[in-house]
């Protein structure tokens, strides 16, 4: 069976760093190794400037009949001015609310060749590989009611509202269960239950779903807690497990556990195992063009649509094992590089990686 997939460059250094993903899903196809139609389409600022939408009509369409997405990233001064629902970045949040995507992946993972490149002691983060698994449709970003209100006293008041029904809960908390069974077997459930009526029940349910799964290791902390244990001892983690907000928060956080914003991937997956693959950094206009962007996050991204959507795990190990590879050889682009290694451009780390596979 061929598998559709759809590329969405974007704005910014995007077209140059999906460019050497697709290499090597072109590569994979052409060796039989991979059964995979690809389809391009505009989104964000290129979708406004060619169609009048961050998120064409067409380009939605689209979308909604791939079996996975390859994003690259959107947003740059030239849209910087124009209407805030017609903003490139207001194109991705409309794709991930159409699309249905509520598990966010997250891996942080220190590459043992960069473990001079995080701010921690490399002892600390050395061989660190931890899954964040952030809910990504629902919580206090979607929650009715929100807004700006005037009191009586005249002054404004600022609410939003912390929402979770128990499916959403329990779907997510599956996401993270069946995840760790592939992994080291530990779940960690973030919440705030010490003063949240939400958190009780996260935990509640966390612990019930666990019960399914009585071959991982289920632990709970304390928001603040976690964010303390992941700088004190990150290694400590396999499956991390969190609602909307403070998974955003702790995600960022164990993102720069590992040093660079060029070697991060992500996946937005929804119920079927559809999902959006995108690098965590946005657009970089500073670099946009100059051949000078780091490729990897969008690589490793691509690695993740092989293991999870793509059901093809041994691809996956392969391009990974590529990007270790090429990181090896030394090679760096300027993001990662350090004295005594190579540095190379955009397309050079993606022909290296290509090479490797
Ligand atoms: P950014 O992630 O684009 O850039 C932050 C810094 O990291 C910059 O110095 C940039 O040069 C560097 N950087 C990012 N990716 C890199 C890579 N692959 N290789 C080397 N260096 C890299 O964040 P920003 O500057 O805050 O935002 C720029 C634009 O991107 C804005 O319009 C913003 O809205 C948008 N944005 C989009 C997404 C997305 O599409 N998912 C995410 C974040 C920001």
């Amino acid at each position: 069976m061929s598998h559709k997939i759809l590329v969405l460059p974007g704005d910014g250094i995007g077209p140059e760093i999906v460019a050497e993903a697709v290499k090597l899903l072109e590569a994979l196809r052409r060796s039989g190794e991979l059964a995979v139609e690809i389809e391009h389409a505009d989104i964000g600022g290129a979708g406004l400037d060619a169609a009048g939408s961050p998120l064409p009509e067409a380009t939605l369409a689209l979308a909604r009949d791939a079996d996975a997405i390859v994003f690259g990233a959107v947003g740059g001064p030239k849209w910087d001015s124009v209407e805030r629902a017609l903003r490139p970045e207001q194109g991705l949040l409309n794709l991930r609310a159409a699309l249905g995507v509520f598990a966010n992946l997250r891996p942080a993972i220190a590459y043992p060749q960069l473990a001079q490149a995080s701010t921690l002691k490399p002892e600390v983060v050395s061989g660190l590989d931890i899954m964040i698994v952030r809910e990504l449709t629902g919580g206090i970003y979607f929650g009715e009611p929100r807004g700006v209100r005037r009191l009586d006293d005249g002054q404004r008041q600022g609410f939003n509202t912390l929402v979770y029904s128990e499916s959403e809960i329990e779907r997510i908390c599956r996401v993270a269960f069946e995840l760790a069974r592939k992994r080291a077997s530990r779940v960690c459930s973030v919440d705030k239950s010490n003063v949240l009526e939400v958190s009780q029940l996260w935990r509640e349910v966390a612990g019930r779903i666990g019960a399914d799964y009585p071959d991982v290791a289920l632990s709970h902390l304390y928001v603040d807690n976690a964010s303390m244990q992941l700088v004190r001892d990150p290694r400590q983690f396999d499956v991390m497990v969190t609602s909307n907000m403070f998974g955003d928060i702790l995600s960022d956080l164990a993102a720069m556990l590992t040093g660079s914003i060029g070697m991060l991937p992500s996946a937005s997956m929804d119920a079927g195992g559809k999902g959006l693959y995108e690098p965590v950094h946005g657009s970089a206009p500073d670099i946009a063009g100059q051949n000078v962007a780091n490729p990897l996050a969008t690589i490793l991204s691509v690695a993740m649509m092989l293991r999870y959507t793509l059901a093809s795990p041994e691809l996956a190990e392969r391009v990974q094992a590529a990007v270790a590879s090429v990181l090896e050889q030394g090679l760096r682009t300027r993001d990662i590089a350090s004295s005594g290694t190579r540095l190379v451009g955009t397309r050079e780390m993606g022909e290296a990686v290509l090479a490797a596979l």
